[in-house]
């Protein structure tokens, strides 16, 4: 199901109406070698035909062979076809008929593999250590950094924070990341 965060009533399944009541990114930890992969549920769109960002969020749990699906851009009109990684979310590619855009959420989001290295060495907190196989929601990761690094949550700063200057809205969550490192020096 593919669907705008923001003007929905509710998502009824789950009584969910508020973008951060949402599971917006998971990950998946592997091991010192593989890393942290991510499965992204919520996300900015930016049309190739008007290039400009839409200006709802979305919110997606899953794709057909990859099709998240299409749907008309709210600025131009033109049909935006939505692809992703399939399995696990880390990317999107986002077509129309001017072009296509392949949108990497371990960049737009903050969320590499170096990153981890850079909270392990500021924090001592270890990821891989702590959720090897498992996986975590990334607000349940950032509510532990903060108490490891004994940083008070509740004081946070909701940017907006900008990583790519296509997109100059950023998912809740994902502010909430980037303040985070910001605070602790990292981005
Ligand atoms: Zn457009």
């Amino acid at each position: 199901m593919l669907m705008k965060l923001d003007g929905i009533q509710k998502e009824l399944r789950h009584g969910r109406s508020r973008e951060d009541e949402f599971e917006g990114v998971t990950l998946h930890v592997r091991d010192d070698r593989l890393g942290v992969q991510l499965d992204v549920n919520i996300f900015p769109v930016y049309c190739t035909n008007c290039q400009q960002q839409l200006p709802h969020l979305y919110y997606a749990d899953g794709s057909r062979y990859s099709l998240v699906g299409y749907f008309p851009c709210d600025l131009c009109g033109t049909t935006i076809t939505l692809i992703d990684s399939d399995n696990i979310v880390e990317y999107h590619e986002i077509y129309t008929n001017e072009g296509q855009l392949r949108v990497e959420y371990r960049k737009l989001y903050k969320l590499d593999n170096d990153v981890w290295s850079a909270v392990k060495g500021a924090t001592g907190y270890d990821i891989i250590a702590r959720y090897k196989g498992q996986k975590v929601l990334l607000a349940q990761v950032i509510t532990d950094i903060c108490a490891a690094a004994k940083i008070d949550l509740s004081k946070l700063d909701g940017g907006p924070y900008i990583t790519d200057k296509r997109f100059g809205r950023l998912p809740i969550l994902i502010n909430r990341w980037l303040w985070l490192l910001h605070r602790l020096k990292i981005a």
